[in-house]
């Protein structure tokens, strides 16, 4: 039987309750949307009692589908005040499937903020325990205690220090395949200050003496795997070096933020790029590996230093560029240290490393510095305001420093993915509920119709968002459908899968309106359509009325078809 497991931390309980099987199509992050929508006042705060957070892994997860095993976490976002999902690989989302469970509800708030709680989650039952010896444990310190009780197989979520302080640039961390270090993050829109004010310091979900959920139609289910793994293995496999590479295509497009976006190309972007951590491994070691059990992209580094020691994994494009080019630190092992630091103290990196080059622009600290961007870094559990302030995200060091040039919307940093060029992603950041957040929609390619382009890429990626798929999987709804199908012995159709998708986008709206969000709230700050990016002269251009044509649904076209999904 499918289950929601449902956690109070004000009383201190813990329950199961049946999985409705109307809902046995929606997973992840159409899961979360689901659930927060009908349970939680958008007007909440999202630090108090009344917000929830859910873990849920995909419709697919726990299953033999290839990089299916993600887990979204959703909740009323700290940092943007509307809904929010980020989802992350490692090993929970696998297990918490295998356990047979859709959902996990963190609901209340602790009554003690002194204490902390671990969950256990396995087959024989759950249980909360008090774990206060665990509070303000960085995450691989935490990671390196629990797993010293628990058998190879459990996989551990985590809240760093600056979940526990209720930082809005925290994220949530999973452990990866392997040796277990937290490395893997759902990192966007603070719900690691959601998750970690609650109390809940961890979750141990250990699968031991499960098997992999079985398909009503095996045999469909397991050829059809056996497609798309050879398809995959066969075609160009884009992400087999990781996103790190992208970084000589990002700088020629003008797509790779320098000193706090005034420039976005950087005079030192070859010694930022990520085939020099693939060159590194034959004398440093590391290499490439999957984060998660049943991954066949592979796309995570592991990333030695120069000594041949463990730094971080994995060091990913978008953190190269906002603690790197952003700050205007050409090095990638000091980029490597601030990345592993936000990932002790559980921060987002694209949320933190826009702070921090926008605190140096305000002057706080001068572009370039590592050595003292590393150090504010590690000052933000030792009570330091201004590193605290770093980790509550962009805009709240606008705020600090009376910056009138933000480089956020609704609240949240912009990623690398520069929407002046890109106007179609900006279009993107305007319209979604995630706001700046480039895996709801990217669009690299110019497109004719930024709005049906936006739309239709929003779409497939709330889909795929919701599958337990990777999107570095590029599954199609195609392979969706035929998997959902299989799973359950239904009969989905193309438009049946695609109103999945929709209705996940719609949801999230709702929830946003009711938040108190506008019509007025979808759109870039004001000097993006002024200030030229001085390498290509573009601004965001896209009319206010294009952004509102993402609002309305378009007809299911071929473009959506053959459509694969991207983050
Ligand atoms: S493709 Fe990369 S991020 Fe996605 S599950 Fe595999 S290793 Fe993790």
């Amino acid at each position: 039987m499918e289950k929601i497991l449902r956690v109070n931390m004000t009383d201190l309980t813990v329950k199961d309750e049946p999985f409705p099987d109307e809902w046995k199509f929606l997973g992840g992050r159409g899961l979360s949307a689901k659930i927060l929508l009908k349970e939680v006042d958008p007007k909440c705060d999202p630090l108090g009692p009344g917000n929830k957070v859910i873990l849920a892994p995909g419709v697919l997860s726990g299953s033999i589908a290839p990089t299916s095993g993600r887990m979204s976490v959703g909740a009323k976002s700290p940092l943007t005040g509307g809904i929010k999902e980020a989802n992350s690989g490692g090993q929970a989302g696998q297990k918490l499937a295998r356990l047979g469970y859709r959902a996990l509800v963190v609901e209340g708030k602790a009554k003690d903020p002194a204490k902390r709680y671990l969950l256990v989650i396995n087959k024989d039952g759950t249980a909360l325990r008090e774990r206060s010896d665990l509070k303000g444990l960085r995450t691989y310190a935490a990671s390196e205690k629990l797993a010293g009780e628990f058998s190879g197989r459990a996989a551990f979520v985590l809240c760093g220090p600056a979940g526990e302080l209720g930082l809005s640039g925290a994220s949530v961390a999973f452990t990866d395949e392997g040796k277990r270090h937290p490395a893997r993050h759902a990192a966007r829109g603070g719900l690691g200050a959601a998750l970690g004010v609650k109390g809940l310091k961890a979750v141990a979900v250990d699968d031991e003496g499960t098997q992999a959920r079985l398909p009503k139609d095996m045999a469909t289910f397991k050829s059809y795997v056996a497609k798309i793994s050879k398809e995959y293995k066969a075609g160009a496999q884009l992400f087999q070096f990781g996103t790190s590479t992208t970084v000589p295509l990002a700088n020629m497009m003008s797509t790779f933020p320098t000193r706090n976006r005034h420039e976005m190309q950087f005079e030192a972007a070859d010694a930022l790029d990520g085939a020099k951590l693939v060159a590194n491994f034959a004398t440093r070691g590391g290499g490439m590996h999957h984060c998660m059990t049943g991954c066949i992209v592979q796309c995570s580094n592991i990333i030695n230093n120069a000594e041949g020691q463990y730094v971080t994994s994995a060091l990913e494009f978008e953190t190269i560029a906002l603690c790197g080019s952003n700050c205007a630190i050409g090095d990638l092992d000091k980029v490597a240290q601030m990345d592993r630091l936000c990932d002790e103290l559980g921060l987002d990196t694209i949320e933190t490393g826009g702070a921090i080059g926008l605190a140096m622009d305000c002057g706080a600290l001068s572009f370039g510095d590592a050595d003292a961007a590393i150090a504010l870094l590690d000052k933000v559990d030792k009570g330091d305001e201004l590193a605290e302030t770093v980790g509550r995200g962009v805009v709240a060091i606008g705020k600090r420093f009376k910056a009138t040039r933000i480089p956020a919307i609704r609240g949240q940093g912009i990623p690398a993915w520069e929407p002046r060029t890109l106007n179609a992603t900006g279009v993107t950041y305007a319209s979604s509920a995630m706001g700046a957040d480039h895996t709801a929609g990217l669009i690299v390619m110019p497109v004719a119709d930024m709005a049906k382009a936006s739309q239709e890429s929003q779409l497939i990626n709330a889909l795929c968002d919701s599958s337990g798929f990777c999107q570095f999987q590029q599954p199609t709804i195609d392979d969706i459908r035929t998997l959902y199908n299989a799973l359950y012995g239904a009969n989905l159709s193309f438009e049946d899968c695609a109103d999945l998708g929709w209705q996940c986008m719609v949801d999230e709206w709702e929830f946003n309106r009711r938040a108190g969000f506008g019509p007025e709230d979808n759109d870039l700050p004001e000097w993006m359509r002024t200030e030229a990016i001085p390498s290509n002269g573009a601004v965001f251009a896209a009319p206010k009325e294009e952004i509102m044509r993402v609002f309305e649904r378009m007809p299911v076209s071929d473009d959506l078809r053959q459509m694969k999904a991207v983050g």
